[in-house]
């Protein structure tokens, strides 16, 4: 009698155990789905490529985890949006920065002459007094024509302005240390 009991209670438990297990597989499986899904759709928005996905999960399991694993896209959307932003804020301020000719450092926009290599950067309209750059022989801002070399009449008339903060090495040949700071550049 007492061994029929014990195989009717290990029936009853090895049924309990399979379906315990079956649960189990199903919820590990429906998991399995449910994250590639998630995970799919963080990556691409292409609709094709989420079902295509989803169905290899759901066929062949682990197994197609592991192949979608393999072959998904490295970056999220999110990542990819965050590294556009990164790039364009990177990019706008390398373009907010200007940079002497002659010696390579950062200037401001607003400078007449680098402070490093004494390079003329810009000139001054006799005029209106707005900068403006050096090859330029008219004022954009008032009209006014800027007469001569770019580099030699309104240097001339700007010297007072310049010699109060810039000690030219050789204020009386501007053009010459101009031409030789481009050329060592
Ligand atoms: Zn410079
Ligand atoms: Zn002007």
């Amino acid at each position: 009698m007492e061994t029929f009991i014990d195989l009717d209670s290990l029936g009853d438990i090895f049924v309990y155990l399979s379906t315990f297990f079956g649960a189990f597989v199903a919820a590990l499986w429906l998991s399995l789905l449910f994250w590639t899904y998630r995970d799919v759709r963080s990556r691409t928005r292409d609709r094709i490529i989420h079902i295509l996905v989803i169905l290899l999960v759901a066929l062949l399991n682990l197994p197609g985890l592991l192949i979608y694993l393999i072959l998904r896209p490295k970056v999220t959307l999110y990542e990819a949006y965050q590294r556009t932003l990164e790039e364009e804020a990177l990019l706008s301020e390398i373009e907010s920065k200007k940079v002497c000719p002659g010696c390579g450092s950062t200037i401001q926009f607003l400078w007449q002459v680098c402070p490093y290599c004494h390079t003329r950067i810009q000139k001054v309209c006799a005029q209106c007094g707005q900068l403006l750059e050096l090859p330029w022989q008219i004022c954009p801002y008032c009209a006014t024509p800027v007469h001569g070399s770019p580099h030699t009449v309104v240097e001339l008339e700007e010297a007072s302005h310049v010699a109060e903060t810039v000690d030219f090495e050789e204020p009386s040949q501007p053009d010459d240390q101009e031409s030789k700071n481009i050329e060592d550049s």
